[in-house]
């Protein structure tokens, strides 16, 4: 909602996204999947959070300072009070551990701080500090090969992609920028789409290409047709699964309403707590 416009937007990339998790392979009888707004104690904790932290600190997140620039035009609270909702919204299921990338990991140390000071000021346990868990791949950089993934840089490769938008993505990728002619060596190490090879491709054929493109031996257009391959055979599963739950949107609304369901009495438990520690009525 901090960058979102309209409701119908918002609820439409809610059910895409949580058709993206269970097509992924999130399995709603092992996990809770539901849609944070839908347990709504998570914006009285917010409130309280927000009593233990300090301004300064949140504005100077490197986080925050990037949303700025991206909307100078729209600087809402939203944007600044959203590391003491994502916090609110991870310790109100009383979660020991969170599974991050490296962007997240000083986010996460601030949700920390954050717990320390409210279990301090009011001389409680209730709340527990989430440990950081890396993530396998710790970042993961956009088709830009700058900045980490995303949508709003739209540098991103969209799952739900057809197999050619996806092929064309990986075509504007940007790769080794010393090497400008096809008989230009290259260099792996420092080459995005390599990177992404690792993840998807082979081990022979990442063998390969860490070889070849060193000498020339192999181009960037065919480097970029292979690894298109590679994605499209690993998401082919995924898209099929995707498409499936796409067509049962009441089985998709249940699993989020049950989840929300099961979520909102860990929430009201904690909740108890909370108000407890804080001797509110
Ligand atoms: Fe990158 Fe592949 Fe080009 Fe080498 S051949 S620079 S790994 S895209």
């Amino acid at each position: 909602m901090t960058t979102v416009e309209t409701t119908q937007e918002l609820k439409q990339n809610t059910f895409e996204m949580a058709i993206d998790w269970l097509a992924a392979g999130i399995r709603p009888e092992d996990s809770i999947l539901f849609v944070q707004s839908h347990v709504p104690e998570v914006l009285e904790l917010h409130t309280y959070l927000s009593m233990v932290t300090q301004m300064g600190k949140l504005t100077d997140l490197p986080t925050f300072k990037e949303k700025i620039s991206q909307q100078p035009d729209n600087v809402n609270y939203g944007l600044l009070g959203y590391p003491v909702l994502m916090t609110a919204d991870i310790v109100l299921y009383k979660t020991d551990v969170v599974p991050v990338g490296i962007d997240q990991a000083p986010h996460l140390e601030f949700a920390r701080e954050i717990v320390r000071s409210f279990n301090y000021r009011y001389n409680t346990k209730a709340l527990i500090e989430p440990q950081v868990k890396h993530t396998e791949i710790l970042k993961v950089l956009g088709t830009d090969g700058k900045a980490k993934m995303s949508k709003s840089l739209n540098n991103h490769i969209e799952l739900a992609s057809t197999p050619e938008e996806t092929a064309a993505r990986v075509k504007d990728m940007v790769t080794d920028p010393a090497r400008i002619k096809r008989t230009d060596p290259g260099n792996p190490d420092i080459c995005n789409v390599f990177s992404m090879h690792k993840i998807f491709s082979p081990a022979d054929e990442v063998e390969m290409i860490n070889r070849e493109c060193r000498t020339a031996g192999i181009g960037c257009v065919d480097c970029k047709k292979r690894f298109a391959a590679n994605l499209n055979l690993n998401l082919e599963p995924f898209r099929k699964k995707r498409a499936e739950l796409e067509s049962r949107p009441d089985y998709v609304n249940d699993v989020l309403s049950d989840g929300a369901k099961r979520a909102r009495v860990i929430a009201q438990k904690t909740m108890e707590e909370v108000r407890e520690a804080i001797q509110l009525p």
